[in-house]
């Protein structure tokens, strides 16, 4: 294990709590225990979520290098944008964020509440664009980066969900040691790792950190993005490229990537019947908010793997809860009946 080569600017609390979902557990029939680590409290920093971990490792380059100025990417109701605004704050720097038009959501108050709202309070210069669903690499925030330089400043690019940044990664192999850590004192280890994936660098980081322990496929990614094809292929190359950054003592191979396709439809950012139905048990069994973008459609895989026993009776499974509620207000439409 090679982490501690990295430098890494502490922005999280420290390890993030590990919850029991004691009734979540008894109302997918008690079979199996599901514990739930904290990604959506694991920070001060605008309600935390799995972007600012992944910052950790991406911001010292900016405060070594001199930047002045985050820039990054995501759709209208974007969490990393939302997390990056925050980190900017915190860190004395500005911030520039492109809000792309991702999700086939109509609302009159979409691009007002909820993260976007969040990131305007912190100060960042907001920018909509109506370009659509694409995790790759965008000419909009090529653009974002030049104004920021004709106007004097120094742009530090952040992409979409920090996925292609060579250092991506590597927030989520720390999150592994973290688990192991907790595990030891538990006194016993997760059977199963549940996750959310679409830029796909959250589930690469901890596919590597588990594969430390032998334990790559344990992780069991869920499909948000609806397009499958292209997150798998993403988790695949960037774990490929933190293992090597980590030095992991063996390849990753597709087959260490196991992706269930699904429950992420019908399209990123809009929830399915299963979605809407985890949202509501997850909130009314436990007091814990799951949003209609992430991690409901992941929490719909696990009680889906639950009900399928694919998760077989007497596992213990940590579902990993990235955060994201706060584009709940956005989609209020959808819960005016609770
Ligand atoms: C970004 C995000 C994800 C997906 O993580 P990736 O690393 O992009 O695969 C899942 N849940 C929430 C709440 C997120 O903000």
């Amino acid at each position: 294990m090679f982490l501690e080569k990295y430098t890494r600017v502490p922005l999280t609390f420290g390890p993030s709590p590990i919850t029991h979902m004691k009734n979540l557990s008894k109302e997918l029939g008690g079979d199996v225990e599901i514990y739930a680590k904290r990604e959506d409290c694991n920070s001060g920093l605008a309600f935390g979520g799995n972007k600012i971990r992944k910052l950790e490792y991406l911001v010292p380059e900016a405060i070594e290098g001199g930047y002045d100025t985050l820039v990054s990417i995501g759709g209208i109701q974007s969490n990393q944008t939302r997390q990056v605004a925050a980190v900017a704050a915190h860190l004395g720097m500005k911030c520039m964020l492109v809000q792309e038009n991702w999700v086939d959501y109509k609302a009159e108050i979409y691009d007002k509440v909820g993260n976007i709202e969040l990131s305007r309070i912190m100060g960042a210069d907001v920018r909509l664009n109506p370009a659509g669903f694409d995790i790759g690499i965008r000419k909009s925030w090529k653009e974002a980066m030049e104004e920021v330089k004709a106007k004097g400043g120094k742009p530090f690019p952040i992409p979409a969900g920090c996925s292609e940044h060579p250092y991506g990664g590597l927030g989520f192999v720390n999150f592994a040691n973290e688990v192991v850590e907790q595990e030891k004192a538990f006194g016993f280890e997760f059977d199963y790792i549940v996750v959310c994936a679409v830029t796909g660098s959250t589930m690469a980081g901890m596919t590597v950190g588990f594969g430390f322990h032998g334990r790559q496929r344990k992780v069991i990614g869920i499909d948000a993005s609806a397009k499958p094809e292209q997150t798998k292929e993403q988790i695949f190359r960037i774990a490929k490229n933190t293992a090597k950054l980590v030095d992991l003592p063996f390849e990753i191979t597709e087959d260490d990537i196991i992706l269930d396709e699904r429950f992420g439809g019908p399209s990123y950012g809009v929830p399915n019947e299963g979605t809407m139905a985890a949202i509501r048990l997850c909130g009314r069994s436990e007091g814990v908010l799951i949003d209609p973008v992430y991690e409901g459609k992941s929490m719909a895989g696990l009680i889906g793997l639950i009900k399928e026993q694919k998760i077989p009776k007497g596992s213990k499974v940590l579902y990993v809860h990235l955060g994201g509620a706060p584009a709940l207000n956005a989609y209020a439409d959808l819960f005016k009946e609770g």
